[in-house]
């Protein structure tokens, strides 16, 4: 058994589409980034990859690539997977936790899960996404951006 560890930020900003999960999200802002800025993917990404000793999300698909520029991030998360597959490991478990102050992300959760278990060949209940607010503390509280954290088991 291996575990690993992933988190993420991107920045809040008008004019751009709010993607979680691989789920489009209805609100006012979105999040800032070379990609679709999918921080939820990306922390995910890094736990499976952390997990089976192959590194980080900044070395596999390098932000200075125009080949990634606006990709989905569900993308990025297919390869992910598919590299952990090929260096021996299955997913056991996969836990994350969205930390935003606005939107409720309550009606999105199970749709993340569902889409992120898709792009990994894994079940939905195999992977977990939580959501909280900073109670208006720091700067996803008071909206300036987005966390995301995430611990992923493979065998
Ligand atoms: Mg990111």
């Amino acid at each position: 058994m291996r575990i690993g560890l992933g988190c993420d930020t991107h920045r809040l900003t008008e004019g751009r589409r709010l993607v979680l999960g691989g789920i489009e999200i209805e609100h006012t802002k979105g999040l800032l980034g070379h990609s679709d800025a999918d921080a939820l993917i990306h922390a995910v990404i890094d736990a499976v990859l952390g997990a089976a000793g192959l590194g980080d999300i900044g070395t596999l698909f390098p932000d200075t690539d125009m080949k990634y520029k606006d990709i989905s991030s569900v993308v990025l998360l297919q390869e992910a997977g598919r590299r952990v597959r090929e260096a021996g490991y299955e997913i056991v478990n996969i836990d994350t936790v969205i930390i935003a102050e606005k939107p409720k992300m309550a009606p999105y959760k199970a749709l993340m899960a569902a889409k992120m278990a898709e792009a990994l060949e894994i079940d939905p209940s195999q992977i977990n996404v939580k959501a909280k607010t900073n109670e208006k503390m720091g700067f996803t509280g008071n909206e300036e951006g987005i966390e995301t954290r995430a611990v992923a088991l493979l065998n």
